[in-house]
C-alpha cells in the first residue's frame, strides 16, 4: 500500500517536473499544472481499468483471471481467488450431494422429500416405480393428488406417523398384487420425507401363514370332533359288543388320520428346514421301484374290490443320487394317488425311462378321473385338493404333491403333470442327469 501511495507521489512529482519547464510566465502555475493534469491521468487511468474490471466481472468468466494494473488490479486478484476457492468448494458440495443422492437413488426402499405444503422435492427411482410418480414432471406436485388412496390421505393429514401403514400400490393389479408400507417422518422445518418399501411377498408369505394355520386345525379339527362324538356315545350308550366293536374301528380310523397328517406336516417341514441332499448316497431304482409296487398294491386291495391293473417297468440298472425316504416318499405318494383317484379296475403305469441327453423321468400314468386345466397348477399346493370328498375317503391329507414337489425341487427334479377330464393323468418326476448313473456290473 505504501509503495502504491508512493508511486502516486511518484507520478505527481513527474508532473510537477514536467510543468515546471513548461513555456508559462511564471513556473509555479507550470508545476500546479502538470500536477492536475497528472492527477487527471492517474484518475483516467484507474477508471479505465475499474471498467475493465466491471467488464469481466459482468461477463461472469471466473475461470480465466484478467489482468489490470494497480488498485483495481489488486481487488481483480483477490476477486479471482475468492471465487476459485468458493468454486472449489461448490464442486466438492456438489460431488458430495450427488454421491448422496446416488446412495439413495440406489436404495432398495423408495425415497420422496416433502416440502412444507406436501409437494415433491425429489423423489428416487425406487418410488417413482412405487408409486407411479415421474422424478422430472411431477416434482412439486401436492402428493395427495398422486397419491389418492384413502388410507394413505387420511395417513398424511393426520399427526401420528409413529407407525408404518400398508396401502396398496397404484399399479397393482389382481395378476400382479403390489402392497407397499409407507411410513412418514418429519424433518427440517415441516418437511416430510416419506419412505416406501415393497411388501408384496411378506404380505403373501403372511397371507400363507395363516391360510396354513387355519388349514391344519381345520384338518385337524375334524377327526377331533369325530372321535370326541365316539367317545362320548361310548360313554353314554349302552352298546352291545358288535357296536362297540365298530365304533372302536372308526375311531381308530380317525386317529390313524390325524397320525397320517402330523406326519406329512413333520416330512413337510423337514424338506423346508434341511439343507437339499448331496450326491453321496446313491440309491439303486429297482429297489424304489419295488417298494413302490408292493405300497400301491397293498392299497389297491385295501380300497377297491376288484384290484387295479398295476403295471411297474424299469429300463436299465440305475441308481439316483438323493436321499432314500425322500426319494420313497415322493415316487409313492405318485402311485398312492394313481391308486386312490382311479376307480375300481382302471389301469395304472409307472415306468422309470432313461432319455438320452443323460436325465431320466419316473411317471405314472392313470386311467382315473383326470384333473380340470384351470386346477394344474394349484395342485402342489399345501391342502389344495380337486376332489375334496374322494381325497378324505381315501385317507387323504392334501399334501402329497406338495411334498413330490419339494422332494423334486431339493434332487433339482422337475414335476411335470399332464391330464384331461375323462382321460387320466400322467405325473413325472425328471431327474438331471448329474443325479442318475448306471449301476456298474
Ligand atoms: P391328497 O392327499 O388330497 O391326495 P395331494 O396333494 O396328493 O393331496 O393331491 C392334491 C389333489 O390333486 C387331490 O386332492 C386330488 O384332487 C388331485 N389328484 C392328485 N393325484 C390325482 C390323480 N392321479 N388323479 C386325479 N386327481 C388327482
Amino acid at each position: 500500500m505504501i509503495w502504491r501511495v508512493f508511486r502516486f507521489f511518484l507520478f505527481q512529482m513527474a508532473g510537477a517536473l514536467l510543468g515546471w519547464f513548461l513555456p508559462l510566465d511564471q513556473p509555479l502555475h507550470g508545476l500546479l499544472l502538470g500536477i492536475v493534469l497528472a492527477s487527471a491521468l492517474w484518475v483516467l487511468l484507474d477508471l479505465w481499468r475499474g471498467m475493465i474490471l466491471l467488464a469481466w466481472l459482468k461477463e461472469g468468466d471466473t475461470a480465466s483471471r484478467t489482468r489490470v494494473g494497480g488498485l483495481w488490479g489488486e481487488v481483480a486478484d483477490r476477486t479471482w481467488r475468492l471465487t476459485q476457492s468458493r468454486d472449489k468448494k461448490v464442486a466438492e458440495s456438489q460431488g458430495r450431494l450427488n454421491e448422496f443422492l446416488a446412495a439413495i437413488q440406489s436404495s432398495p426402499n423408495g425415497v420422496v422429500l416433502l416440502d412444507a405444503k406436501d409437494c415433491i422435492e425429489w423423489c428416487n427411482e425406487t418410488a417413482a416405480g412405487h408409486f407411479g410418480f415421474d422424478p422430472q414432471r411431477d416434482v412439486l406436485q401436492h402428493i395427495g393428488n398422486l397419491l389418492r388412496d384413502p388410507v394413505f390421505v387420511a395417513y398424511l393429514n393426520g399427526e401420528n406417523y409413529a407407525e408404518d401403514i400398508v396401502i396398496v400400490g397404484p399399479r397393482s393389479s389382481a395378476s400382479r398384487p403390489v402392497q407397499l408400507a409407507v411410513h412418514l417422518h418429519r424433518y427440517g422445518e415441516g418437511r416430510k420425507l416419506l419412505l416406501s418399501r415393497d411388501v408384496t411377498s411378506v404380505e403373501q408369505a403372511e397371507v400363507m401363514r395363516r391360510d396354513f394355520v387355519a388349514n391344519v386345525s381345520h384338518e385337524i379339527r375334524t377327526p377331533l370332533t369325530v372321535l370326541g362324538g365316539f367317545v362320548e356315545t361310548l360313554q353314554t350308550l349302552p352298546l352291545s359288543d358288535e357296536e362297540r366293536a365298530h365304533y372302536l374301528e372308526l375311531m381308530a380310523q380317525q386317529a390313524r388320520r390325524m397320525q397320517t397328517l402330523v406326519s406329512d406336516l413333520l416330512t413337510l417341514s423337514r424338506l423346508e428346514g434341511s439343507p437339499p441332499p448331496g450326491t453321496e448316497e446313491w440309491v439303486p431304482v429297482a429297489e424304489l421301484m419295488a417298494l413302490c409296487e408292493q405300497d400301491g398294491g397293498d392299497l389297491s386291495k385295501m380300497l377297491v374290490t376288484q384290484s387295479h391293473d398295476l403295471r411297474f417297468s424299469v429300463a436299465g440298472h440305475h441308481e439316483i443320487a438323493g436321499s432314500h425316504s425322500e426319494l420313497l416318499s415322493a415316487m409313492s405318494n405318485l402311485v398312492s394317488n394313481a391308486v386312490r383317484y382311479t376307480p375300481a379296475g382302471g389301469s395304472i403305469e409307472v415306468q422309470w425311462q432313461n432319455m438320452a441327453d443323460g436325465r431320466a423321468e419316473f411317471s405314472v400314468k392313470d386311467s382315473g378321473p383326470g384333473i380340470a386345466p384351470e386346477h394344474i397348477p394349484r395342485l402342489t399346493e399345501r391342502f389344495y385338493r380337486v376332489d375334496r370328498s374322494r381325497s378324505r375317503e381315501t385317507g387323504g391329507t392334501g399334501l402329497g404333491l406338495a411334498i413330490v414337489k419339494h422332494v423334486a425341487q431339493r434332487h433339482g427334479a422337475e414335476l411335470h403333470i399332464e391330464s384331461r377330464p375323462g382321460h387320466g393323468s400322467r405325473f413325472s418326476i425328471v431327474f438331471p442327469a448329474t443325479r442318475v448313473r448306471p449301476i456298474p456290473s
